[in-house]
């Protein structure tokens, strides 16, 4: 059932995707294009059931609405799933029936990289249809968004540890990192330059290996990480990891970090104010990946064009902390209306 879904939220529309011969099974789901035409990233997910890629894909089509009105791009809220073991069952071929999907689309939705999904599928699926971005090639080809992902979450950290712990450097701060994948790599990298000391973990062992030896990090258990004692936590795996259950035992005094729906459920951003931890909502500091990405979409050439969008999300980051805090609610919220009085005003 779509309609009466919990995670539906007025989507526009929700396409279910089949190709016989690949074995592609797809959804891509518009949330809302008031802002402009949809965009957003691609995920290839061993999911565990129907039930649960048609909720993952509504709660992250919902949430590039939101990411890309707090980013001021002019581009709509969609996202894609591909439901499989990407190991098992990626091909050139499967891309390419997903290319074909999209390009049905006529361009209401553009794709580009998510959890699962590299560059050369981008390549791949670039053969099907033209509504692709974060491509190796190609004029205004932007590459894989993930380094311009986490230059925005490190940012944002710092803005967090400047607020919460009056420190404005990272030296010696300690960062608990849930997720070694594209972007929790170069944000333990970034965290590494910087000085910070970290505690790492992934499901998969060889990563978590390599981070121990290229950043001297600490090596967590995937289950332990979201009670070891830090200064930050930073999630960079899947989403609802903030939850009834896991925010009681939080040891951090913030959580800042890219993955996409960290919250289980809105009153998970009350959980954490009122244990005061300092949240900065995913979708606001996680946006320059879709920064990189729309300039692709858009075709501008000019190369300081994401440096001044990633200054703006700067200072966006920081008068959404600054307003939470003079407000004493969570940063959550305040993000939420700073995308809704621009959606408000598209919409009018
Ligand atoms: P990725 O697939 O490259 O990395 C995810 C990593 O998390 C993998 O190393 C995986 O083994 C690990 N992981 C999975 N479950 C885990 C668990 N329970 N505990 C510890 N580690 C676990 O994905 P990515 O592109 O780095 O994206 C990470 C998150 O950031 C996702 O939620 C994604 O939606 C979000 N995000 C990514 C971008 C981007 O530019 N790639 C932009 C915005 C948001």
């Amino acid at each position: 059932r779509i309609f009466d879904n919990p995670h539906f939220d007025a989507h526009e529309s929700v396409v279910f995707v089949h190709d016989a011969r690949t074995g592609l099974r797809a959804i891509i789901a518009i949330h809302d294009t008031r802002l402009g035409p949809a965009a957003g990233g691609c995920r290839f997910w061993n999911y565990e059931s129907e039930d649960a890629a048609i909720a993952d894909v509504l709660r992250l089509s919902r949430g590039m609405t939101y990411k890309n009105a707090v980013a001021g791009l002019d581009l709509g809220g969609g996202k894609s799933v591909i439901i499989g073991d990407p190991r098992a069952i990626k091909t050139p071929q499967l891309m390419r029936a997903f290319g074909r999907s999209v390009e049905r689309l006529g361009g209401a939705y553009t794709t580009a990289e998510d959890v699962g999904v590299d560059v050369e599928d981008m390549e791949h699926v670039r053969e099907t249809t033209r509504h692709v971005a974060g491509l190796a090639h190609g004029a205004h080809a932007s590459g894989d968004p993930s380094p311009t992902t986490a230059k925005g979450i490190v940012n944002g950290l710092r803005r967090a540890v400047a607020q919460r712990l009056n420190r404005d450097d990272l030296g010696g701060l300690l960062v608990a990192v849930q997720g070694l994948g594209h972007v929790g790599w170069h944000v333990c990298s970034r965290l590494h330059e910087g000085g910070a000391k970290l505690i790492v973990s992934d499901i998969d062992a060889a990563r978590v290996e390599r981070a121990v030896s290229e950043f001297g990090a600490t090596a967590c258990a995937a289950e332990a990480v979201l009670s070891v004692e830090a200064d930050v936590f930073a999630p960079c795996a899947l989403g609802a990891v903030l939850n009834a259950r896991s925010i009681p035992a939080l040891r951090v005094a913030i959580v800042a970090g890219a993955a996409n729906n960290q919250l289980e459920d809105i009153a998970d951003a009350d959980r954490l104010h009122a244990r005061g931890i300092l949240y900065v909502p995913d979708f606001a500091i996680n946006a320059g990946g879709i920064i990189s990405v729309s300039r692709e979409i858009a075709g501008v050439a000019d190369p300081d064009w994401i440096a001044g969008r990633m200054h703006q999300l700067d200072a966006n980051i920081a008068a959404i902390l600054a307003e939470a805090e003079a407000e004493r609610v969570s940063p959550h919220h305040i993000a939420m209306r700073f995308a809704e009085r621009r959606l408000d005003a598209a919409g009018r």
